[in-house]
């Protein structure tokens, strides 16, 4: 059977591959911890959908029917299990928190008639590449219909941030992405569903965004969702599941077993920590201070580069000699393609270019070493469509190089 994506599945993966391999492919048994904000989201979710279902039915729940609803969740909750993090709040101040955000919810929606709900927690599996045959999986939290026929697709988040407004401009499928694959689910798998509004609502800010979402965006999504499972298939081809150290980590269920931390927990205590771990922590010290050295070093020796070169200008020689060896120095125009610190447009024109022509090569030089394209592309490999799109990026830089040679004992005496 064809595995089946969802949105926190590539999103995990996107986090943390190796917290993904831990949580799908190998599937380690952990303690269930549970974030208190994580389950005041659910929780918030399960209220909502009461809410909504009684409104299908016609009947408004009143205020205190709709916060008792929330009480009474919390009088079977397990909130002694739950984790708090950080020490500013407790666990009843998110409780306090969740039913005022719930309240504020009530106090704006009602009698909650933007749009006729005609579904509530609605399930949609849809393929995202037919050609490949991948598949997603979704909960839509709820879809309304407007009088006007369109159709409103929600998501209720209850998280700290919400999307910034530069990256919305910048990016806005990402800040949009996950509603936006319910679109894309909804389009699919429903008559009349053309014409689509997305509409994300803040439980804990108590703000609602909205956005249509137009056909070319949506291709960009599509697309971008094939290119996250495809990343997902050659990490699972190649075993090759890097850890990526986060904050994300301090809630991560398998800290423990995880390569990136397991140290730092071995040492934490230093009464308990074995003589390895101990010894790995003193190796770890050395080495620190070497590299401190070393890049001191690096900056004073750009720096005497830098005199060399000019003077080796001047006097119109390309070598120097000292007591105990000499410099060679090389000091040379080559054209190149520019890097992303030297011109960031280019590089992304390059990017597209290259993509554009021939998607193999693109990945050939996936995350595209600007170098071996230009080594291609100066023998002249590249097709020449391509060649013709890329010449006018490229450019001519000058660089030096020094390369060093000691006298041995008794050169001097030769
Ligand atoms: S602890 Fe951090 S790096 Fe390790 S698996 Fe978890 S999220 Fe990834």
């Amino acid at each position: 059977m064809a595995d089946r994506y969802s949105y926190s599945k590539l999103n995990q993966f996107e986090r943390c591959p190796r917290q993904y391999k831990f949580n799908y492919i190998d599937k380690v048994p952990v303690e269930k911890e549970v974030t208190i904000e994580l389950f005041i989201g659910s929780l918030m979710h399960r209220v909502l959908e009461k809410l909504y279902s009684a409104r299908m039915l016609d009947k408004v729940l009143t205020k205190d029917e709709f916060l008792g609803l929330y009480d009474a969740e919390w009088d079977t909750a397990p909130i002694e299990q739950l984790k708090v993090t950080g020490d500013i709040m407790h666990a009843d101040d998110f409780v306090k928190h969740g039913r005022t955000a719930l309240g504020v919810y009530y106090d704006t929606y009602q009698p909650f008639e933007d749009g006729k709900t005609i579904a509530v927690e609605q399930r949609v599996d849809f393929t995202i590449d037919e050609g490949r045959g991948f598949k997603m999986t979704g909960i839509i939290d709820r879809i309304a219909r407007q009088k006007d026929g369109s159709i409103d697709i929600i998501d209720y988040k209850y998280q700290r941030g919400i999307p910034r407004k530069d990256d919305l401009k910048r990016n806005p499928q990402m800040a949009l992405y996950q509603t936006g694959l319910y679109q894309l689910a909804a389009q699919q798998n429903w008559l009349g569903f053309e014409n689509v509004q997305i509409r994300m609502i803040y439980l804990r800010q108590g703000e609602e965004f909205s956005a249509r979402l137009e056909p070319d965006v949506l291709d960009e999504l599509r697309e971008q969702t094939v290119q996250r499972i495809l990343e997902i298939k050659r990490a699972v081809r190649d075993n090759d599941f890097p850890t990526k150290v986060s904050n994300i980590c301090q809630w991560c269920k398998f800290v423990e077993i995880c390569p990136a931390k397991r140290h730092e927990l071995m040492v934490q205590d230093e009464l308990t920590a074995d003589e390895e771990a101990l010894r790995a922590q003193d190796l770890t010290e050395r080495y620190l201070d070497l590299a401190a050295q070393e890049k001191t070093a690096k900056v004073a020796k750009e720096s005497l580069k830098d005199e060399i070169t000019e003077l080796a200008r001047k006097l119109e020689v390309n070598a120097f000699t000292g007591k105990r060896g000499s410099l060679s120095i090389t000091d040379k125009e080559a054209p190149k393609f520019p890097t992303k610190t030297e011109d960031l447009d280019a590089t992304l024109a390059i990017t597209a270019a290259v993509k554009e022509t021939d998607f193999d090569l693109f990945e050939m030089y996936a995350n595209l070493n600007l170098n071996d394209l230009y080594k291609a592309y100066n023998k002249e490999q590249l097709p020449e469509s391509l060649r013709e799109k890329l010449a006018q990026y490229i450019i001519s830089k000058r660089s030096v190089i020094l390369r060093t040679k000691y006298k041995k004992p008794g050169d001097d005496e030769k």
